[in-house]
């Protein structure tokens, strides 16, 4: 057959149009959509045979079999453009608070509310019993005060934006006096000293990178100073000969000139997480306690609640700030607000908290259960892969810049191929229906049981069957 034989067998679009299984398409997907999906998987066909030899038999069955195939293209096409990129992934990697991979993951029963939340309308702003305009932060103010101590609360996008809108509402204009020990930068560029310039605030560094004294931060002060700020060092630690400046220790100057004392938290636990073998990170309570005025963190770190930038302390900062433009700018929306909400009331019960928020159900497994959990699995891929499966040791991490230099011992398994490189299996395990993502170590894939959610465990063990396939006996 020519190729000019071949361009004449592919169908009109009319003729294809009439046909049963496309007009459900077009049931299912939109008219507009299925033509233009028609057009172009009638010129990937035509593109393919214009590459094709002139009489080769070879490209003539090639060419008959696209032809044959163009409905199944077409219907791949259409259901390859509606498929959505962003989906659901399994953690592997060991890694409880994985930046590039969400960090926390939501509960289902919290997104089963939200859904029914979001999907109509909501008293998102608007207060029942007084029939009027209400606030999105009211939702989960009080909470807030309860477990902190604080006074009042607000919410907005992220930490960096709250930590912007701190500086900006308090100190626009003014110096704000930093500690040089404490001039973060998280990943995602965000610098406390540029932030501090986008506020319009300047930077008064104080101290040395090692040590820092409460005489530093008294001799910084001047009429100019509108705020003195403290930063968690999430993401690194300073050992050695050091010295810092306690929170505490800087409230009687904060208060003598009285300017608000602000502390960037970072992380922001609720629970003493030493209880659970962890070391000893500063809670958002302490803090409080301990005298700041305003406090910030962030909602999906260690609190194990959706991405927001949480704010507390005394109201009448807070209020200055919900007043601030930038607020708007910055504002949460209804889905935030209400996950918010419900990751807060986790924690009216803390004995609750560490069973229902993924976060901290993850950092509190105990070794027995990865470890049986690692040879459930183990049990479940042993003999039915081509690849040497084993439990191994296995340290995890918390991540999302916190506790730098924390390990969590645990179990996770080790599939080394037998048939194929192991980048080339961690290549492929990424490639699934539910992607997996994974560590190499010693030239096995490590599949650390601890961030795995219990849900995704047939999805995995269907990957990783489907990836290194059955041996065969021979
Ligand atoms: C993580 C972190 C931030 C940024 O918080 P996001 O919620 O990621 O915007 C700011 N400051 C500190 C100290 C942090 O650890």
């Amino acid at each position: 057959m020519t190729k000019n034989e071949l361009f004449r067998q592919i169908p009109k679009v009319d003729t294809l149009l009439i046909r049963d299984d496309v007009r459900e398409w077009i049931e299912e997907y939109g008219r507009d959509l299925v033509m233009n999906v028609i057009q172009k998987s009638l010129d990937e066909i035509r593109e393919r045979i214009s590459d094709f030899e002139e009489n080769e038999s070879q490209d003539n069955i090639l060419g008959e079999n696209l032809i044959n195939e163009i409905p199944e293209r077409i219907h791949d096409n259409l259901v390859k453009i509606k498929t959505s990129n962003i989906r659901r992934v399994i953690n592997a990697t060991g890694t409880i608070l994985h930046t590039n991979l969400g960090r926390a993951p939501i509960p289902v029963a919290h997104i089963q509310k939200i859904s029914e939340i979001a999907s109509g309308y909501s008293n998102l702003e608007y207060d029942l019993n007084a029939g009027r305009r209400g606030e999105r932060y009211s939702h989960f103010e009080e909470l807030l005060c309860k477990l902190t101590g604080c006074e009042a609360a607000m919410a907005v996008n992220n930490n960096a934006a709250a930590v912007m809108l701190i500086l900006n509402a308090l100190a626009k204009g003014g110096e704000v006096v930093v500690s040089r020990g404490e001039l973060v930068e998280i990943g995602g560029k965000f610098r406390i000293p540029d932030v501090m310039e986008q506020s319009g605030a300047t930077l008064k560094e104080v101290g040395t990178t090692n040590k820092t004294h409460l005489e530093d931060f008294e001799n910084a002060v001047t009429q100019n100073t509108k705020a003195l700020l403290k930063v968690h060092t999430s993401n690194y630690r300073i050992v050695g000969f050091t010295k810092n400046v306690d929170i505490e220790e800087l409230v009687p100057i904060a208060k003598k000139f009285e300017i608000p004392l602000i502390e960037d938290l970072g992380s922001g636990v609720l629970v003493d997480l030493s209880k659970y073998g962890i070391s000893y990170e500063p809670t958002v309570q302490e803090s409080i306690r301990k005298g700041a005025d305003v406090v910030s963190f962030s909602g999906d770190k260690l609190l194990g609640g959706p991405q927001a930038g949480i704010i507390v302390g005394k109201k009448k900062y807070i209020d200055i700030m919900k007043k601030n433009p930038l607020t708007r700018a910055l504002r949460i929306d209804k889905f935030t607000a209400a996950a918010i909400e419900l990751t807060l009331r986790e924690y009216l019960s803390e004995e609750m908290a560490v069973k229902t928020i993924p976060v901290l159900r993850m950092i509190t497994m105990s070794h027995e259960l990865t470890n049986s959990r690692a040879n459930s699995l183990a049990k479940a891929l042993n003999g039915k892969i081509a690849a040497e499966v084993e439990v191994t040791d296995t340290l995890s991490q918390i991540g999302g810049g916190s506790f730098p230099l924390e390990r969590i011992q645990g179990k996770a398994v080790s599939i080394k191929p037998l048939e194929m490189s192991v980048d080339k299996a961690e290549e492929a395990l990424r490639h699934q229906e539910f992607p997996i993502i994974a560590r190499i170590e010693n030239d096995s894939i490590i599949i650390d049981v601890r961030t795995v959610l219990y849900d995704d465990i047939a999805s995995l063990i269907r990957g990783i069957t489907t990836v290194f396939a059955v041996k065969r006996s021979k």
